[in-house]
């Protein structure tokens, strides 16, 4: 990273905790490459501050904000406009600096989740989503785009669920894409993911090294027994890196992808967003988010 003078322009990343985030190491390593004087921080911020740190952040002229969990759906308060995505699955991830002090309220994660999955043909197959939170919103919304038949969303708590499903039926009537809820808790679905094309997981269950290897596979081991090779799975999660699950799955010789590179494609089009650049390092950003896991 060259000195910061000056010139040097600030970027950052809202929410809280944020002291683990890989966002400011991606970050400028990729504006290094690209030759911007701009500096990347994490903003650690409380609630009740929220509103009055991004308008200040505006005020003093930064060039973008990313931000993250708890805030994605509080921050679209602070926003004068919203991109369509952002407005469809009601969360923001990205602002963007607008005129008179304003901000443009946008989602990056929804490109972010579909880009590992642009290589592998949908069409017409069978997705389950595993939890129905967030980045789940964010998974439905991009899988909606990919002309798949049907996703069966597997919830633990029957109102967040049937809420969400109501949700993301309204948004996904243009394409037709079916949608329905399972509470994993009342019915057995083993049958439902030996049928499944494509599985993702959208829990942090796998995140905890601590936690005993069984309470750290989404739905228990004992589901998985019976995978079919030709299932793909899809973990959100990027450390660990493999999770536990995505061990399974290897095992069964099924394809398997984690979190890393939604992270860091959700990334790299806040920069371009922000910059107007259309090639961003994602090499770049990878390598030094990967470099960063291990140290
Ligand atoms: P969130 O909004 O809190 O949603 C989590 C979902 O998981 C909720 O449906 C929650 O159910 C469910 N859940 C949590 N613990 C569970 C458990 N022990 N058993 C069953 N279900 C459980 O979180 P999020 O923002 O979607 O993030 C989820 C994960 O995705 C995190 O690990 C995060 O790091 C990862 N993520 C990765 C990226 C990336 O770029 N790779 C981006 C976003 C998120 P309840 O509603 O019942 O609590």
């Amino acid at each position: 990273m060259s000195a910061i003078t000056g010139k040097t322009n600030l970027v950052g990343l809202l929410g809280q905790p944020v002291n683990h985030s890989l966002s400011p190491v991606m970050h400028n390593a990729a504006y290094a490459e690209m030759g911007l004087d701009w500096c990347y921080l994490a903003i650690p911020c409380d609630k009740k501050n929220l509103e009055q740190i991004i308008t200040t952040l505006r005020l003093i002229d930064c060039k973008g904000l990313n931000v993250t969990i708890p805030y994605k759906q509080e921050v679209l308060n602070s926003c004068n406009r919203l991109t369509n995505i952002a407005n469809n699955i009601k969360a923001v991830n990205t602002l963007i600096p607008e005129e008179n002090n304003q901000w443009i309220g946008a989602n990056t994660d929804v490109e972010g989740f579909t880009m590992p999955l642009k290589d592998k043909n949908l069409s017409g197959k069978n997705i389950i989503v595993i939890g129905c939170g967030g980045s789940a919103r964010a998974a439905v919304m991009g899988l909606n785009s990919l002309n798949v038949k049907k996703i069966i969303i597997i919830g633990r708590n029957e109102d967040t669920l049937n809420l969400f499903i109501r949700n993301m039926k309204g948004l996904s009537r243009e394409n037709n894409v079916l949608i329905e809820g399972i509470n994993g808790k009342k019915l057995n679905v083993t049958p439902y993911i030996e049928a499944a094309d494509l599985i993702i997981n959208t829990t942090p269950i796998g995140m905890k090294r601590e936690t005993a290897e069984e309470e750290n596979i989404p739905l228990g081991r004992e589901i998985w027994e019976n995978l079919s090779n030709k299932t793909i799975l899809y973990d959100l999660i990027y450390t660990p890196r493999p999770t536990s699950w995505l061990k399974i799955g290897q095992q069964k010789n099924c394809v398997t992808i984690d979190g890393l590179d939604m992270l860091v494609e959700q990334g790299a089009l806040s920069i371009k967003l922000w910059s107007g650049f259309n090639n961003i390092p994602t090499h770049i950003m990878k390598s030094s988010a990967k470099k960063h896991l291990m140290v």
